[in-house]
């Protein structure tokens, strides 16, 4: 009876919100490690003992222990998937030399050796097998050697160029929790979570080194050396050992650099305390690095006053390369990258520094809830820069107030919004590696900062204020959960905040849509685009061989983030035809959600000239084609926001009318003539149904459409696959694969001519172009250089036989190819030379008949000039098959290099991220 009532108090006890608080409990590592640093083979050899204390009410068996360096040992880790995931080759393609490792390991748990079990996943984490149980309360022993190969600095640490990063270095027991354990691999997106304790760290390297590290450097004559001339003092031996001591710190970094200048101050702290400040940056950095113990200054200053006093006795920022973004925080220090200047330094320094509240203090797990530090740490961000920097104060692109006003203040909000208006945000509460990584820069950062605003809003600026003051007093040098930060929330509201803290669970806006009026903007703008809704005006122009020059007006909509209706239209007036022609579209597209990404429909439209001619008047006549578009597309979703694989159905009817040239004067002398008659628009249709599926993933990335297509009299069924396959140097080989079936419906017709619509092997030509989808100079030209221009389909043999229309392979059946395209290797062809090698063969019905005018297989092979982004290519046939050169031979000014030479114009290749970088589109 007894013992069930005292059970019944302990739970009632925990239950409550001060029994959680009462009940907390962490465990606690301290670390003495010696290291020493050998900087000409660039690596380290140490000793790490940790006393290991089980605070928690759990017997322990085992503890898992991050050996994080071996992330860099193959290419085959959590960190090397996660990389090339985010589109980063870099690391999974790079010498053997410049992978890291860890290995001579001998763990033992107070001098007894101790089993150790591999992670069956991750090769950066390890088990250790206690040989006793560790009962809670009872502390031990751990001690290994290690010996480590440093990484180049492909993520946050490593060496390059006599700089020494020295981060997720030694091995160290992952947190166990409440929750139970945390084991984790070392990753490029998503951080950490450490248990807290303290730390004796000796470092010996060659005594030029000038060193930078968590907690109070011990070694007073380098101290002193450090903060009164600002270089490591001059020795006498060649070799010095620097003690470090660090308490409460859950992490432990330095950075080594030959070259760095110390620069030092003292800094007093609202509660009177005094730390030490220090700055070291090599002289290149001077410039802008001289201001950094001023930055470092007002950021500790600012947070001090408004959280909470700074938490160490020292701090430190240190100039660094570093391999992933512009800077990265440790207890007590942060490297921020070197080349950081002005106005970004300093918000680079004051966040870095702010992490020391949001990370070494108030220790969450990182990994898990990375909005916990990045998103309080952005708020915290967003009101220092108003204070320091207050808008319209200094431009961002100082030079040019046009493009100012064009680019909003805070580009981030802008890709935010749009990714919410795409659905393709994830909620704020999303663990970092399940992010997709252009959500992982937005969310956790800029989403999460924007609902701090709120939370702030909600509770008033100075309930707000003290309620994190509170959460970093009961908080500091613990492990806070999203509930505990909440509890303390809602304490000092005196209410509950369960549909604020819903917010941080669900994706979307986390304020309410609100009206928009239209805005004419010139060319384009994406400043205030949530308060504007954009129609944007700019002279257009357009040139073809008939129409000559156009120009025009375009006016449009496509703003970020994008409207659900989006329409642009571009009026041309053609110099040379005098006509008026253009080109529109109009789109509604929204977004579901559920099975669909995304549902479009849209109607477009064009109208240009395709002939031109003169008459017996000699007067200059056109012809021409309109189209008339009607599509719907359905965007599959993918079945992850990391996934980079694309799926979409799409169906599109083409209405086209086509006519001979208009005002023609018809003399019996002529000999031009025109079936369709002249000036008529002979109208015809293609009905088009597409699958298309694409993975855009950086390794081996692929893209494969099955196009079904059916007009008068006749279907045609598509398959075009391409998969690319990367070389480790750089560069790869295109292989794309070509086959195509045609059929004739209700039989074969004498009076209408399909020849343009049959598949064939050799390259395409503006005439055969029968759904006006590709742009031709010059659309119906048979001699020139405009009639060398060809398009991206059917078979993609790239010879010019317009004159042996039977060498064509052309199929009222069935075509076949395969094509091969390589970049080359920049022994033969330099980097900046956009040479490629091309190898065509394909094979059609035509070829296996008895009597065949060719052989079965053709082929053909050439260097492929590719400019602006594979937008312009040309394509010289060097070696091909005996049929072609046969013939060739007999008409030898057609057999000279520059009338074999072919051209695409790839307008579809254009992709605006090649130029822009990676926006969220
Ligand atoms: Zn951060």
């Amino acid at each position: 009876m007894l013992r069930t009532l005292i059970l019944c108090i302990v739970l009632i006890t925990a239950l409550s919100p001060k029994g959680f608080t009462q009940s907390y409990w962490q465990q606690e590592v301290n670390y003495t490690i010696d290291v020493s640093l050998n900087d000409i083979e660039h690596t380290l050899d140490g000793f790490v003992r940790m006393k290991y204390t089980n605070h928690s009410p759990d017997t322990l068996s085992f503890i898992w222990i991050h050996c994080w360096p071996n992330a860099y040992k193959t290419d085959r880790t959590a960190f090397s998937d996660q990389l090339l995931e985010n589109g980063r080759t870099d690391f999974y393609f790079s010498e053997k030399e410049r992978k890291g490792y860890i290995n001579r390991l001998d763990f033992r748990v107070d001098g007894t050796a101790a089993r150790v079990e591999d992670h069956p996943r991750y090769i950066d984490i390890e088990k250790i097998l206690l040989p006793s149980p560790l009962p809670p309360g009872g502390s031990i022993l751990i001690t290994t050697p290690f010996h480590e190969k440093l990484p180049f600095p492909f993520s946050r640490g490593g060496y390059t160029a006599g700089a020494y990063q020295m981060t997720q270095w030694y091995p160290k027991p992952a947190v166990y929790d409440k929750k139970g354990w945390h084991e984790m691999p070392y990753l490029d997106q998503g951080e950490f979570y450490g248990e807290f304790g303290n730390y004796d760290v000796h470092i010996t390297l060659p005594a030029t080194f000038v060193v930078g590290a968590t907690g109070v450097l011990q070694t007073a004559a380098e101290l002193e050396a450090y903060k009164h001339t600002g270089h490591a003092p001059s020795a006498t031996a060649t070799t010095k050992t620097l003690d470090y001591h660090a308490e409460n710190v859950h992490d432990f970094a330095w950075f080594a650099d030959k070259r760095f200048h110390v620069a030092y101050d003292t800094l007093q702290l609202p509660s009177g305390k005094i730390i030490d400040v220090f700055s070291y940056y090599t002289p290149k950095a001077k410039p802008d690095w001289q201001h950094s113990l001023h930055y470092i200054k007002d950021a500790i200053r600012f947070r001090s006053a408004l959280i909470g006093d700074y938490p160490f006795p020292a701090v430190s920022i240190a100039a660094v390369r570093i391999g992933s973004g512009a800077g990265m925080e440790y207890p007590g220090i942060a490297a921020v990258s070197a080349q950081l200047t002005g106005r970004e330094l300093d918000h680079t320094i004051e966040h870095e520094i702010g992490h020391n509240w949001f990370y070494a203090a108030l220790a969450t797990n990182e990994r898990r809830y990375p909005w916990m530090d990045e998103g309080m740490n952005t708020y915290y961000d967003q009101r220092y820069l108003a204070i320091k920097y207050p808008p319209g104060a200094k431009k961002l692109h100082a030079n040019n107030d046009w493009l100012q006003k064009k680019i909003p203040q805070d580009p981030d909000t802008v890709f935010l919004n749009t990714l919410i208006k795409e659905k393709k945000d994830q909620p704020i509460s999303t663990s970092s590696e399940d992010f997709a990584s252009y959500n992982y820069d937005l969310i956790p950062y800029d989403k999460a900062a924007a609902w701090m605003r709120l939370l702030r809003d909600s509770l008033g600026k100075n309930t707000f204020d003290t309620a994190m003051r509170s959460y970093y007093e009961q908080w500091s040098f613990k492990h806070p959960y999203p509930q505990d930060f909440r509890a303390i929330m809602e304490g000092s509201a005196h209410r509950d905040l369960d549909t604020l803290f819903h917010l941080l669970d669900k994706k979307g806006s986390l304020y309410p849509a609100v009206h928009r009026p239209l805005k004419p903007s010139f060319l384009f703008s994406a400043n205030q685009t949530d308060k504007y809704d954009y129609i944007n005006l700019s002279p257009a122009v357009g040139n073809n061989k008939y129409d000559g020059g156009m120009i025009g007006l375009l006016i449009h909509n496509y703003n970020l983030p994008p409207d659900h209706f989006q329409f642009f239209a571009a009026p041309l007036y053609a110099t040379n035809s005098h006509q008026w022609n253009g080109i529109g579209r109009v789109s509604y597209g929204w977004y579901p959600d559920k099975k669909f990404q995304k549902i479009e429909i849209a109607l477009s439209g064009e109208k240009f000239s395709s002939l031109s001619a003169t008459d017996s008047n000699a007067n200059n006549i056109f012809g021409g084609f309109y189209k008339i578009t009607p599509s719907v597309r359905l965007t599959l979703l993918p079945s992850s926001p990391r996934s980079t694989l694309q799926q979409w159905i799409e169906w599109k009817t083409f209405l086209i009318g086509e006519r001979g040239p208009a005002g023609y004067v018809i003399k019996s002398t002529d000999s031009l003539n025109y079936p369709n008659g002249i000036g008529k628009y002979a109208f015809r249709y293609l009905n088009q149904l597409s699958y298309h599926i694409e993975d855009k993933r950086i390794l081996y990335p692929y893209r494969a459409t099955l196009q079904l297509q059916q007009a008068d009299r006749f279907y045609r069924i598509n398959f075009t696959g391409n998969y690319f396959f990367n070389y480790s140097a750089g560069g790869g080989m295109e292989v794309r694969l070509f086959a195509a079936k045609f059929g004739y419906l209700g039989g074969r017709s004498n009076s209408l001519d399909l020849t343009s619509y049959e598949p064939k092997l050799t390259g395409v030509s503006g005439s055969e172009d029968y759904t006006y989808s590709n742009y031709f100079y010059g659309r119906n030209e048979f001699n020139g250089f405009a009639s060398q221009q060809i398009m991206d389909r059917d078979g993609g043999l790239k010879i010019r036989v317009p004159i042996f229309p039977w060498l064509e392979g052309r199929s009222d059946n069935w075509v076949s190819s395969l094509d091969l395209t390589t970049t080359l290797p920049s022994s033969i062809v330099p980097s900046w030379l956009p040479l490629k090698a091309f190898w065509d063969i394909g094979t059609y019905a035509g070829g296996w008949q008895n009597n065949a005018l060719t052989s079965r297989f053709l082929y053909v092979g050439g260097l492929q000039l590719s400019l602006f982004h594979n937008m312009l290519n040309f394509y010289a046939p060097l070696f091909y098959s005996s049929d072609f050169s046969s013939q060739l031979k007999t008409v030898p000014d057609q057999n000279t290099f520059w009338k074999k030479l072919s051209f695409s114009i790839d307008i579809q290749n254009f992709d605006l991220r090649k130029f822009v970088g990676n926006i969220p589109l």
